[in-house]
């Protein structure tokens, strides 16, 4: 069997991912390899393949006892006999894998890597009895002190070698920088090893960020996209997890909180009931997610700033692994930025935290850009790039420019009339004529007191940093900068320069999403047949199948078992398992919607990409209410809650295309316009109360969303 055919065999796919291909010969031909490839790469790949062609045992070595179990199973699943030998299981589990062991049944063995060296239960002799053909050890950089997630029992591994010497072993890992990488080689005493180093980018992921002003309303917003997609959504503190995740599930979502403070039960469940989809989104703080292998993680939020572009990077990294669109939103405050700039200050430590505050810096560079993005990322890991990437924020935004004389003049001013001895906060302050009592009584004479309070801190902060950028302005001083004046600001002040600025806060469009046509209802259907496999084999659903194969069964239709062979992510023991029921599921959606296999559609060598899928989720709920279904019927179709459905039938009745009065009584809506008139419609919780139990969240909703379209208020 060749590579190709057995990654079609055994994983469904028919094309090699990075450099997949290279790298499974060169260990097939027995030779080290150290490779680097971004989370959601396909590193698993790269020694799974191998394993089932090389004859005898292969031995992972991997960090995460908890982790185990699912590689396992979803190996089990592709019909690759792999197993895991650690401290959770009981004896007789334990003894019935030696067992096998030594009749050399299984492919893959994971193993922690304590429990090879350590005195009691070492296996590495015991391993060496076996016919083992390869070592994979996973997450390398655990070795090293320069990675961020060292661990002393991976130190041990450097044994591997001397107890091997001659079998090939590949280290592999997501983030390691040059010491890092070459520490992993010293250490490993991998013997010529060739490197191979993946390119970082995630093209799927989306990265933008937002300012940060009402985060919770901003990210209810967001949300109104993924009504049914998995997320994780991180915070700094593990106070504000809980505090999230309980705001979230008040409003209708399926979210749990993580944290390291957590006892270790509650931890495991919200972790497990995530991998299982039973919640949605995760709020968590940077404790979760090392080593989640889940792969329909739609969206990354990061409510607070990052501390590093490495901690940010490693975390987005977690949307996307199944290679379908996936988005990373940050909220990006100052005021953030500044609190951890107190945290990244080490006492007594003067180099570690100088270290540190410029990562800090490069973070905040990176919220401020009006540059590509994905292009700063890449740079930042020493990648070269393009200049457009098309899929951020700031390549997808006009940035239209402004004359900004009169600004610059105001800030110019300001910092001439402070002598150019304050800070940005307290230029902004004072043109914004803060009432704040650091602002001296003295400055609050100046002429300069209060001539931007029209602008907003976020636009002025904005106009600053670029007047500093333009070199109008500039920001001297560590660790307390304060604005001066350059020799350009004379020209400016005495209206001899023209200054152009960024309009803030106008973000077009350039380029509206591509859709690709796909049976929104059967793609439903197919979850469930997915979730039905998946609870009678105790295992989470993406093991079955991942999203990207269900989207593209709903979007060619396979009638039979060889066109569902054409469909990337079904390999052969897959098909043979749950294939049936598929097949069944879409032939009899498409008997009821005359539909036809458009399988002739798909391009047979290449697997498809596709860009974006946003589905018209509001109008699909639109077009069963105004076929005659009723919220809950929609809810329970859609497998959305109510409250989502609720929601979209209101964005009806703001644009007009819905009459309220559809859902609500006409004799109420006086009532609860009243009421929102008087106590405000930001919150609907008070509202309800004032008006009691005869009147629905529903309709007060509705209401409001009228009010909004007939601009009542
Ligand atoms: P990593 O360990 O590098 O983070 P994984 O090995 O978990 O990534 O792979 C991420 C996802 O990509 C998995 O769902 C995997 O099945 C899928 N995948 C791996 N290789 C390919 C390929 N050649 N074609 C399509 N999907 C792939
Ligand atoms: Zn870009």
């Amino acid at each position: 069997m060749t590579t190709a055919e057995a990654l079609h065999k055994y994983f469904g796919y028919r094309e090699f991912r990075h450099e997949q291909e290279a790298i499974i010969s060169h260990v097939l031909n027995q030779k080290d390899a150290l490779v680097l490839m971004p989370t959601g790469g396909g590193k698993s790949i790269c020694y799974q393949l191998p394993a089932v062609i090389m004859p005898g045992l292969t031995v992972v070595i991997s960090p995460l006892i908890a982790l185990m179990k699912d590689q396992v199973d979803a190996l089990n699943i592709n019909g690759i006999k792999a197993a895991f030998l650690n401290s959770s299981q009981a004896d007789n589990e334990q003894r019935e894998i030696i067992k096998q062991l030594k009749a050399n049944e299984i492919k893959l063995l994971y193993l922690a890597p304590e429990r090879l060296f350590s005195a009691e239960n070492k296996l590495i002799d015991f391993l060496k009895t076996l016919h083992v053909s390869l070592i994979a050890i996973d997450e390398a950089h655990c070795i090293s002190h320069w990675g961020h997630d060292f661990r002393p029992e991976y130190l041990m591994l450097a044994g591997l070698k001397t107890a091997f010497p001659t079998l090939p072993v590949i280290a592999l890992t997501a983030t390691a920088d040059q010491i890092t990488r070459k520490d992993i080689l010293d250490k490993l005493q991998l013997h010529h090893p060739a490197q191979f180093v993946s390119s970082f980018d995630r093209k799927n992921i989306y990265y933008q960020v937002s300012p940060k002003k009402k985060s919770f309303d901003q990210l209810l917003k967001f949300l109104d996209q993924y009504p049914q997609d998995s997320g994780i959504i991180y915070c700094l503190s593990r106070q504000s997890t809980e505090k999230l995740a309980e705001d979230l599930r008040n409003e209708g979502f399926s979210a749990k909180a993580y944290h390291a403070g957590l006892d270790k039960k509650t931890k495991d469940q919200n972790q497990e009931a995530f991998l299982r989809d039973e919640v949605k989104i995760m709020v968590a703080t940077i404790a979760f997610g090392m080593g989640i292998n889940k792969s329909n993680v739609r969206f990354v939020v990061h409510m607070d700033l990052p501390k590093n572009i490495e901690g940010y990077y490693q975390e987005t990294g977690r949307a996307g692994r199944d290679g379908l669109p996936s988005n990373a939103l940050l909220f990006y405050s100052y005021g953030d930025a500044l609190k951890l700039q107190g945290f990244a200050r080490v006492e007594g430590n003067e180099a570690q935290s100088q270290i540190m505050l410029k990562k800090l810096d490069d973070m905040v560079r990176f919220c401020q850009l009006q540059t590509c993005r994905r292009q700063f990322l890449l740079q930042y890991f020493d990648e070269k790039a393009a200049p457009d990437c098309g899929a951020c924020d700031v390549c997808l935004s006009d940035f239209e420019k402004i004359d900004g004389t009169t600004i610059a003049q105001k800030a110019l001013s300001a910092v001439a009339r402070l002598n150019e001895s304050f800070g940005v906060t307290y230029v902004i302050d004072l043109l914004r004529g803060s009432q704040n009592e650091k602002i001296r009584e003295q400055h609050k004479q100046l002429k300069t007191y209060g001539i931007g309070a029209d602008i907003s801190k976020a636009d002025w902060q904005q106009y600053i940093r670029e007047l500093i950028a333009q070199d109008y302005l500039q920001s001297v001083g560590d660790p307390y900068p304060i604005l001066k004046l350059t020799t350009k600001s004379e020209h400016v002040l005495k209206g001899k320069q023209n200054v152009q600025l960024t309009q803030s806060q106008t973000i077009h469009q350039k380029q509206t999403a591509e859709i690709i046509p796909y049976e929104a209802g059967l793609l439903i259907e197919l979850k469930a047949t997915r979730l039905a496999i998946a609870t009678r084999e105790d295992v989470p659903a993406y093991i079955i199948l991942s999203d990207a194969t269900l989207l593209e069964m709903a979007t060619y239709l396979p009638q039979n078992i060889a066109e569902l062979k054409q469909i990337s992510g079904f390999g052969d023991v897959k098909i043979e398992r749950y294939g049936k029921p598929f097949e069944q599921t879409i032939k009899a959606y498409c008997m009821h919607h005359q539909l036809t296999s458009r399988i002739g559609q798909k391009s047979p060598k290449r697997e498809r990409k596709p860009k974006t899928i946003r589905i018209g989720t509001q109008t699909e709920t639109y077009n069963l209410y105004k076929a005659g279904m009723n919220i809950t019927e929609i809810a329970t179709v859609r497998s959305l809650s109510p409250m989502t459905i609720e929601s979209h039938l209101c964005r009806f009745i703001q644009t007009g295309e819905l009459d309220v009065f559809e859902l609500v009584p006409n004799a109420k809506l006086p009532a609860i316009k009243d009421a929102a008139e008087s106590y405000g419609y930001e919150k609907i919780a008070p509202l309800k109360e004032v008006l009691g139990d005869n009147y629905s969240y529903t309709e007060i909703k509705a209401v409001i969303a009228w009010m909004q379209r007939a601009a009542v208020i």
